[in-house]
């Protein structure tokens, strides 16, 4: 039997996330020609391209992340079209003005499951109440909490020159594990197996049995620990963790380039490698994913 794979780290880069990234930059079309991508379009015509996308490589399904604050509207868009294939996540910020409302509004209204916590970018603490907050919700609404720990490097903000003065050692898994246990019924993904947080990640996660790791994408956060490798990092993951706890992710975001086939590709010959189970391999690639997100 195939192999069902399911993405739990797609970045839904709509036009309103660029107008949102950038509101000086005259409007998404002209950002995106500066990129180099495909203008987005509507979020209806990005929902389809990614569709077509999942389809041409064999993907189930994907989480699409609304990645500004704002614009969980326009992946809500793309999910109602296809809630058998889409997950909706969003980016929020837990400290701006009115934060609990549009909490609210994109869990109620919009059918978020999935909330985006980027600590280092916004400024406040994994421990904070407002986190706390935010748990609340999830718990209520039968959503997961995505907390990006480690070294945050966004992509689309260094090509356009936007400031990037993040605050690294806000992104500690340690302090969203104090927070997480609070919860127990709130999974939490913790992306790129905490993104240089490696060890703190993987303490946080043996303390708390909700914590989960995204497998995304290149993990070059590994050359911050000399000698270390991906193989490595699976094999102690798998040993502290296990695999009912992993994750698949590949990052992918914009269009052309698309679905990162090469970071599937490379996590497959590392299960190969370490002779990881098929009853694991599916739960990794697709069954860990259901389970959090039953259709
Ligand atoms: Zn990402």
């Amino acid at each position: 039997m195939a192999l069902m794979i399911n993405d739990v780290h797609c970045h839904f880069f709509s036009t309103r996330f660029l107008e949102l990234l950038a509101a000086d930059a005259g409007g998404a079309d002209e950002i995106a020609k500066r990129l180099q991508w495909d203008p987005p379009r509507t979020a209806v015509e990005l929902g389809e391209r990614w569709l077509a996308e999942l389809e041409r490589h064999g993907v189930s399904r994907a989480a699409l992340i609304a990645s500004m604050p704002g614009d969980a509207a326009s992946v809500a868009e793309a999910v109602a079209h296809h809630p058998d294939r889409f997950v909706g996540f969003f980016m929020h910020n837990p400290m701006a003005p009115g934060a609990d409302i549009l909490l609210t509004r994109a869990l109620k209204e919009l059918h978020m499951r999935g909330i985006c916590l980027f600590p280092a970018m916004q400024g406040y603490h994994l421990d904070d109440e407002r986190v706390e907050t935010v748990f609340r919700a999830a718990a209520e609404h039968g959503a997961a909490v995505f907390a990006h720990c480690g070294l945050l490097s966004v992509g689309v903000r260094g090509k356009l020159g936007l400031p990037s003065r993040f605050d690294l050692r806000l992104g500690d898994p340690l302090a969203l594990a104090k927070t997480a246990l609070a919860f127990p019924n709130v999974p939490v993904i913790v992306p790129h197996f905490g993104a240089g947080f490696f060890r703190e990640a993987l303490m946080a996660a043996e303390q708390c049995p909700t914590i989960h790791f995204d497998t995304s994408s290149s993990n070059s956060w590994i050359r911050f620990e000399p000698g270390l490798t991906l193989d490595a990092v699976f094999k102690a993951a798998l040993g502290v963790v296990g695999a009912s706890r992993l994750l698949f992710g590949t990052d992918s975001s914009w269009f052309p380039r698309g679905w990162q086939a090469g970071v599937y590709k490379e996590q497959q010959r590392i299960m190969d490698t370490l002779g990881v189970s098929a009853t694991d391999r599916a739960a990794i690639f697709g069954g860990n994913f259901d389970r959090l997100f039953p259709l």
